[in-house]
C-alpha cells in the first residue's frame, strides 16, 4: 500500500524517474514510513549547489520534512529497487531493505543523479530488518564519501543527514537517522544478477540497454554493445580499485551487491582507511577469513566481474561457447587494467614522470619496507612529498636510506627538475585521511550533540591536497595505535 505524503514544490527539485519506465520486476513503488520528529543534522552545500538546489530553501523545515521522508518533493516517484548479490561468496535476493530512491536529479548541467533515502522504512526486501539506520553509521558514509570525493576518487555523496526522533535497536539503542545519497545510479553487479536468475532475457535486455544509454551512451548503438559495456565496466572498475588502493582505502564488503555498474565506490558499511601499510589489513569485523582484505581487492574486484560476464551471456552472443569465450577474454583484461592504473598512480605517488622498467621494483622495494616497519602508508608518501624524513623509525633503518639514494637517482634520470617532482607527490599524495580514530571522535561528539568536530573533520577533509598547517593535527597517528580497530556492519 502507498501511504499518503504531501508533496512539496521548490528549493530546485527537478526530478524525473527514467528507472521506474523499466519493467516492474525490477522495483516495487512505495512512499516512505514517515517519522516522528525529523531535524536535519548535516547539509552539503556544495553538493546541493551542484545538483540545482537552493540551500537555504534546503535548510527549512520542508527539507528536514524531505530528507526524513515525511514529505515527498514535486515529481517524486519513490521506488525499493530490486537487486541480488554473492554476499561473502553466497548468493541471494537482496534489494532495498531500508532505502527508496526518490528519483533522478536533472541538474543545471543535465546531468541525471539519483536521489536515495537511506533507512526510510521497510520494504518488500527488508527480510527480517527493520528498514531503519542509526546516526553513528549514516554520519560515517557522510564523512568518508565526502572525503572519497575528496580525493578525486569516483564516489556516491551524501547531501544531508537527518535524525528521525525515533531509536532504532542494533546492540543498544541508537538515535535513528536518514541519510539521503546521491549516485550516478544505483545500477549494480547485484541488478544484473538479480535480472538473470529471476527475469526474463527480455527483462535482462531492457535492463542493459537501459544502462547504456545512462551511463555508455557512446556505445549505445554499437553492433557488440552488451560486450563493449562489460569492457567498459571492467575499465572504470580497474581505475577505481587502483584509487583505492592507492590511497589505501579498504572497503570491507565488497558483494556483489556493492559493486556498482557506474564505477563509483558505494555502500561505506565497515570500511576504513589502513594505517601501518600490511596487504592483509582487514577491518571488518564480520570478515574472518579476510576475503576483502586490502591486498586482495583487485582479486575479489576481477571476481564480481566475472559474476557480471556471467549475468551478461546471453545478451553477448546467442552462441553461448562462443559468449563465454568473449566474456572470459573480457574478464581476462582486468589484472593489465588494472595493474596499469596502480603503477600510473605509484609513479605520481613518488614523483616520476616517465617510465622504465625497473620502477616496479623501486615501487615493491618500497612498500616492502614499509611493511617490516609497520610504517604508517599515508605518512610515509606524505613526509616523502614533503621531504621531510623525520618522526618515523622507518626513515632511520639502513633500508630505507639504501632505498631513498636508489629513488634520488631514479628522479634525476628525467628532465624534469626536482621541485616538479614534489610537486606531483603532494598533488597525488593527501596530507591527510579520515584516520579511524578521528572518525571515531567525530562520530561520538556527534550522538552525544555536538557537530562541530564532525564538522571540523569535514572542512580539512574538503581539501586533502592542501599541505597546510592546519592539517597537521590530523596527521596524527593516534597515541595508543589501535591495531585491532573494527568497524562493525551493524548499520
Ligand atoms: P548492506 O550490508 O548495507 O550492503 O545491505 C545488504 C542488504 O541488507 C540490502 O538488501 C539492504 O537493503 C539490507 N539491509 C541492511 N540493513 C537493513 C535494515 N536495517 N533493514 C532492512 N534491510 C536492511
Ligand atoms: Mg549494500
Amino acid at each position: 500500500m502507498i501511504t499518503e505524503t504531501k508533496t512539496v514544490v521548490k528549493a530546485g527539485w527537478n526530478l524525473a524517474n527514467s528507472y521506474a519506465q523499466l519493467p516492474q520486476s525490477f522495483f516495487t513503488r512505495l512512499n516512505p514510513n514517515p517519522v516522528s520528529s525529523p531535524k536535519l543534522i548535516i547539509l552539503n552545500h556544495p553538493l546541493a549547489k551542484s545538483l540545482g538546489f537552493n540551500f537555504e530553501e534546503l535548510k527549512d523545515n520542508d527539507g528536514a520534512a524531505i530528507f526524513a521522508g515525511n514529505e515527498i518533493p514535486e515529481g517524486a516517484v519513490p521506488i525499493a529497487q530490486a537487486y541480488a548479490g554473492h554476499q561473502f561468496g553466497h548468493f541471494t535476493m537482496l534489494g532495498d531493505g531500508r532505502a527508496l530512491l526518490l528519483g533522478e536529479q536533472i541538474t543545471p548541467k543535465g546531468q541525471r543523479f539519483d536521489i536515495q533515502l537511506k533507512g526510510s522504512g521497510r520494504t518488500p526486501y527488508s527480510r527480517g530488518g527493520d528498514g531503519r539506520a542509526a546516526l553513528g553509521p549514516m554520519l560515517r558514509e557522510y564523512i568518508i564519501s565526502e572525503a572519497m570525493h575528496g580525493f578525486n576518487i569516483p564516489t556516491t555523496r551524501s547531501l544531508a543527514v537527518v535524525t528521525t526522533g525515533e531509536t532504532v535497536f542494533r546492540e543498544k539503542e541508537e538515535i535513528g537517522a536518514i541519510l539521503t545519497r546521491v549516485a550516478a545510479s544505483h545500477l549494480r553487479v547485484g541488478t544484473f544478477q538479480y535480472a538473470s536468475n529471476w527475469c526474463s532475457v527480455g527483462e535482462l535486455k531492457a535492463l542493459a540497454d537501459y544502462t547504456l544509454k545512462r551511463h555508455f551512451p557512446e556505445i549505445h548503438n554499437d553492433e557488440d554493445r552488451y560486450l563493449s559495456m562489460l569492457e567498459e565496466i571492467i575499465r572504470r572498475q580497474a581505475s577505481l580499485i587502483a584509487k583505492w588502493q592507492l590511497v589505501g582505502f579498504i572497503h570491507g564488503v565488497m558483494n556483489t551487491d556493492n559493486m556498482t555498474i557506474s564505477g563509483e565506490t558505494i555502500d561505506y558499511g565497515p570500511c576504513a582507511f589502513m594505517d601501518s601499510y600490511n596487504p592483509e589489513t582487514v577491518f571488518s569485523s564480520i570478515d574472518i577469513y579476510g576475503r576483502y582484505a586490502y591486498g586482495n581487492q583487485p582479486n575479489i574486484a576481477a571476481w564480481n566481474l566475472s559474476r557480471l560476464a556471467e549475468a551478461l551471456l546471453p545478451l553477448i552472443s546467442d552462441n553461448e561457447e562462443l559468449a563465454v569465450k568473449l566474456a572470459k577474454d573480457a574478464i581476462s583484461s582486468f589484472d593489465d587494467l588494472y595493474h596499469n592504473n596502480w603503477i600510473t598512480g605509484m609513479r605520481a605517488k613518488l614523483g616520476i614522470f616517465n617510465t622504465e622498467i625497473e620502477d616496479e621494483a623501486l615501487i615493491g622495494k618500497l612498500l616492502s619496507i614499509m611493511e617490516t616497519y609497520g610504517a604508517d602508508y599515508t605518512n610515509t608518501f606524505r613526509a616523502l612529498a614533503l621531504n621531510k624524513l623525520e618522526d618515523m623509525m622507518i626513515f632511520d633503518t639502513e633500508e630505507f636510506v639504501k632505498w631513498h639514494e636508489m629513488w634520488q637517482a631514479r628522479l634525476e634520470r628525467q628532465k624534469e627538475p626536482k621541485e616538479s617532482s614534489y610537486e606531483l607527490m603532494k598533488s597525488s599524495n593527501p596530507a591527510i585521511i579520515p584516520r579511524n580514530h578521528r572518525v571515531e571522535e567525530a562520530l561520538e561528539a556527534a550522538v552525544n550533540g555536538d557537530y562541530s568536530v564532525m564538522e571540523k573533520l569535514n572542512d580539512a577533509l574538503s581539501n586533502p591536497f592542501e599541505y597546510s598547517a592546519k592539517q597537521d593535527e590530523y596527521a596524527k597517528l593516534p597515541k595508543k595505535r589501535n591495531c585491532a580497530y573494527r568497524t562493525f556492519c551493524g548499520t
